[in-house]
């Protein structure tokens, strides 16, 4: 009985493939991750283009596991949120975040912003509000201080709901980011529904943009368009001086890259901090 049970599990496992083994694992660690410590929280600088100082940090979640090593949240973190897992993690980012922020106004005095990922289905929960709330008053840090970036995919699931808690959300201060713009098919016609402050420039279109003279273009009509609706203009994944330039020219208000710096974990950021040309 022993074999056969030996065989048929192994029938099994091919064929549900290795993925999906792989993914199962992931899933089953996942459950464990916070309380034993795993997840690690990095921290990229936006800078602002006209002054050419850091103003903001976006958090950037990542899971060392102890047998897998670091596993890339763009792998875990769609596990997370199909198995609900999210929520937890999402708030444990908020809350470990804010407390990191504050530690380090406290120990350099500067005052940076910064901007926590919040996914579809935290966008949902009905505690989400609450949560930030509570994390903000706890890290003593004053609402607009605080930016939440949600993906457009994510506004769009189910828009009224959204709307009405991306106004709860402006009410209590914070600042409202859509990232990854222009990965998706809304537009800015209907993102004119929602209370934002901030578009975020998908680095797919920054990156190929370089190249291209029409998608130049699109970079700069996007721009227009964005500021003559009031919305402030970060463009991600900035990598080379090329698009700098051209980014400065088509007045983008603030940009994130590896031409300005890595995510860094909060100790090396300090240093950071105290070094760069950039701050
Ligand atoms: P994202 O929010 O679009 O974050 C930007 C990603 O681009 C990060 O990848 C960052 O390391 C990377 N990046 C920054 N500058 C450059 C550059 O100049 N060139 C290139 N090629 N890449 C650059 P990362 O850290 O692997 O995160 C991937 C995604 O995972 C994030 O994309 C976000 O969607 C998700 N994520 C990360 N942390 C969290 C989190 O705490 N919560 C949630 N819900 N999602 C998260
Ligand atoms: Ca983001
Ligand atoms: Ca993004
Ligand atoms: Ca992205």
């Amino acid at each position: 009985a022993k074999a056969a049970g030996r065989n048929n599990f192994r029938f099994f496992e091919s064929e549900m493939g290795e993925a999906a083994t792989v993914r199962m694992k992931l899933e089953n660690s996942l459950h464990h991750a916070i309380s034993r410590n795993e997840f690690e929280l990095h921290y990229q600088p936006r800078i602002d283009l006209k002054s050419m100082q850091i103003v903001g940090l976006e958090t950037l979640i990542r899971w060392n596991h102890p047998q897998l090593g670091r596993i890339p949240p763009l792998q875990f973190i769609p596990i997370a949120e199909e198995s609900g897992m999210i929520e937890s993690i999402g708030q444990w980012v908020l809350q470990e975040s804010c407390r990191q922020l504050r530690q380090l106004i406290d120990r350099t005095g500067r005052p940076l912003r910064l901007s926590v990922n919040v996914s579809a289905r935290q966008l949902k929960s009905k505690t989400l509000v609450q949560q930030v709330q509570a994390v903000l008053q706890e890290a003593e840090l004053p609402s607009h201080m605080l930016e939440l970036e949600l993906t457009e995919t994510a506004l769009m699931e189910d828009m009224d709901i959204s709307v009405a808690i991306l106004r709860e959300l402006k009410d209590l201060g914070v600042m409202l980011a859509v990232d990854d713009f222009g990965t998706g098919y809304s537009g800015l016609a209907y993102l004119q529904r929602f209370p934002l402050d901030v578009l975020k420039l998908d680095r797919s279109f920054v990156n190929e943009n370089a190249e291209g003279a029409k998608n130049l273009k699109f970079i700069k009509a996007f721009l227009d368009l964005a500021h003559a609706l009031n919305l402030s203009v970060v463009a991600e994944g900035v990598e080379t001086l090329e698009i700098l330039n051209y980014l400065l020219e088509f007045s983008c208000d603030e940009g994130q890259g590896y031409l300005f710096a890595q995510p860094l974990p909060m100790d090396e950021l300090e240093i950071f901090l105290k070094q760069s040309d950039f701050s």
